[in-house]
This record gives C-alpha cells, structure tokens and sequence, in this order.
C-alpha cells in the first residue's frame, strides 16, 4: 500500500517537470516569436537611463572645455594642406522603424570603415545617440579605430532651429537634454567622451549654439559639402568635393547605406587617391581645428 502511493507520488513528479519543461519551451519559443525583430536589433531600451539620470551626471559625462565658445567651426587653418573628412551618422525615430518594418536594410555602410583602414585616412564620424543605441557593436568598433575620431550628432537628430530640411524641431528647451542624453549614449557604450558637436542637418539658431556651447562642446560645421545624401551619382559627389575643397577644409559626408548615402564609399574611393596626389593630409577635426 505505501509503496503504491509512493508510486503515484514519484510519477506525478516526473509529470510536474516535464509539463514544467513544455510550458517553458512553448513559453521560450512564443517570445523568440514575439520578439524575433527586437532580438535581430538589440532593444533600444537596453541602454535607456532612468528619467534624466544624464543631467546628474553632467560633470562627467562633458569635456574639460578651458573656455565656452559661441564660435562655429567651418574650416581649419588655411596654410597647412590638410583636409578633415567627417562622417555623420544620423538616426531618427523613423529611421528606426523603416529599419525594423523592413523598408530600411540597413542605416550603417561598413565599406567606408574598410576604405578609411586599408587606406590609412584618418577621419571623424559624428554619431547620433539613436544611432549608437541601434548599433552598439559597431560603435565600439569605430570608437576604438585609432585613426576615427568621435564626435556628438545629438540624440534624436531633430533639428535645433526651425525649418532645416524636413526634420521635427526640437523645443528649445529640450537642447540641452539632447546634447547630454546623446553624450551619455556615446560615452557608456564607447568609453568615449566627445569633444566635438555637429547639428543635426548643419541648422541651429542662438539658443542652440549657447545651449551646446554651455555644455563645452566645440561646435563642427563644415566649409565643404560632398553632396552624398540621396545621391546615386557618384561623379557629382567627387566633384563636389574637389571642385570646394582646399587648405584647412572639412569635408561632411554620411556614414549611411541605402538610399540615404548610396554612393559615398564609392566616391570615397576615388577622392582619397584624388586628395593625396593634390599633396592634402587628411587628419581628424582635433587636428585641422590646433
Ligand atoms: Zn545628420
């Protein structure tokens, strides 16, 4: 008799787990269903921070600035022949779903990484906090290229002044959180703590520029437009470039893929070569703004 129940103990046991195991393994199998977009990109939220955690940590998360500085840098010296190529890498709340529906492949060309390496240019890419956020990996692969220097390209890439080209403006007041939410990004995952700002689509007004120059950053514009945003000419952004570029310029261009930056590692390929023969040195933005 006691054995009996024993029995029906030890089997209702072994029933327990294996029904244990089965609602775990459907369980696991409806969330990889659920989840299989944010799996293939890792969730924003990973590195999301509690509600304005960034503003406390301002003092560490911006640069020792000997001075603030309303000046918009353009250009470098103009008696050195060196050039700074730039790279902006945005990312918009839009962007991000055209990635994850599938319309956007991909907002990152990796070319232009190899390109710059197997070349041995030196540059400086401008990276939006989305974008960082969205990729993480090949941030940190940026970050720690000896030759590419990190700059901020704020968070959302909302434009700081009204009517730059078709993006959202940012409210005047949200300048600063922008700035810093972009910086923390950048920092936790790189380890890097940019110097340098770029604003979105090149536009800011007044309280931009006090807003970001109160925070130490230096602000970097350009003197020389490569024309590569939605261009699927390839000669008209190498011509863009060498028909403007001369002592001290910076050059802006889009780290994208697609239809956002199609043909820049293409050009990239010809303006390299074409800017050495003219004896141009390309260094980073620390180096064309000594
Ligand atoms: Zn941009």
């Amino acid at each position: 008799m006691k054995s009996a129940i024993k029995g029906k103990r030890g089997k209702r046991i072994v029933v327990g787990i294996i029904a244990g195991f089965i609602f775990f393994f459907l369980f696991g199998l409806l969330y990889v269903v659920l989840n299989f977009k944010s799996l293939i990109y890792p969730p924003l939220h990973r590195y999301q921070l509690s509600p304005r955690q960034y503003v406390k940590e301002k003092g560490n998360l911006l640069p020792q600035a000997a001075s603030i500085s309303l000046i918009v840098e353009e250009h470098g010296g103009r008696d050195k022949p060196q050039v700074a190529l730039t790279f902006d890498a945005d990312m918009t709340p839009g962007m991000i779903l055209m990635l994850r529906s599938g319309i956007a492949k991909s907002w990152y060309n990796r070319d232009i990484k190899t390109i710059l390496d197997q070349t041995r240019t030196k540059a400086t890419v401008f990276l939006g906090g989305l974008w960082v956020q969205t990729y993480p990996l090949e941030a940190k692969e940026l970050a720690i290229d000896p030759l590419i220097e990190i700059g901020n390209h704020s968070y959302n890439h909302y434009a700081f002044a009204n009517s730059c080209y078709s993006l959202p403006t940012l409210p005047d007041d949200q300048d600063e959180d922008d700035v810093l939410k972009a910086q923390h990004i950048i920092k936790a995952i790189t380890g890097i703590t940019p110097k340098y700002f770029r604003f979105p689509g090149g536009c800011y007004d007044r309280v931009a520029l006090q807003s970001v120059a109160d925070l130490g950053l230096t602000i970097v514009h350009w003197d020389v437009v490569a024309m590569d945003g939605f261009n699927e000419n390839t000669d008209s952004i190498v011509r863009a470039v060498e028909s403007q570029v001369q002592n001290g310029s910076i050059i802006v261009m889009h780290i994208h893929d697609g239809s956002y930056a199609p043909k820049t590692a293409e050009a990239l390929k010809r303006i390299i070569p074409d800017l050495r023969k003219q004896g141009f040195e390309f260094v980073k933005v620390s180096e064309i703004l000594k």
